[in-house]
């Protein structure tokens, strides 16, 4: 889509540091980081938000689970992630192009269950 900051990422429009490029996902590194690794996993496709997935977009969804397993792997940090999705402006979202934030890698167990992935950036 036009003037979606991450459809021009998945094009090359941005210069951007990927972790993973599969045939319907990529991963990148987050520009503004809320914890020791910060990757953002997206569909290739535009979609909005978690709230406008269909039907046909399930295997891509489970990609998205699949790839945030395999990247928390080979950065090391797969003893402590997190999985964060933010639907809709009020809930934190900023960027109108599904991402998953994987997060990771504290050296603490100084996380709350009930934080948003905005609260943590402090
Ligand atoms: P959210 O607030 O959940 O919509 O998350 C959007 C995320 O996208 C934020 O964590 C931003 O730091 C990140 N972000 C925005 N632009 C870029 C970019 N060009 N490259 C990498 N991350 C970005
Ligand atoms: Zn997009």
């Amino acid at each position: 889509m036009k003037d979606c900051v991450f459809c021009k990422i998945v094009k090359g429009e941005i210069p951007t540091n990927f972790v993973y490029k599969g045939k319907d996902v990529v991963a990148f590194r987050d520009i503004n980081p809320m914890a020791p690794v910060h990757i953002l996993i997206i569909p290739k496709q535009h979609i909005s938000s978690l709230a406008n997935v269909k039907d046909k977009d399930k295997d891509t969804l489970g990609m998205i689970q699949v790839c945030a397993s395999k990247i928390a792997k080979k950065l090391g940090i797969d003893n402590a992630f997190r999985l964060l999705i933010a639907s809709g402006e009020k809930a934190g979202q900023s960027v109108f192009h599904l991402h998953y934030h994987l997060v990771g890698g504290w050296k603490e167990p100084s996380i709350k269950m009930e934080s948003e992935p905005g609260g943590l950036r402090k």
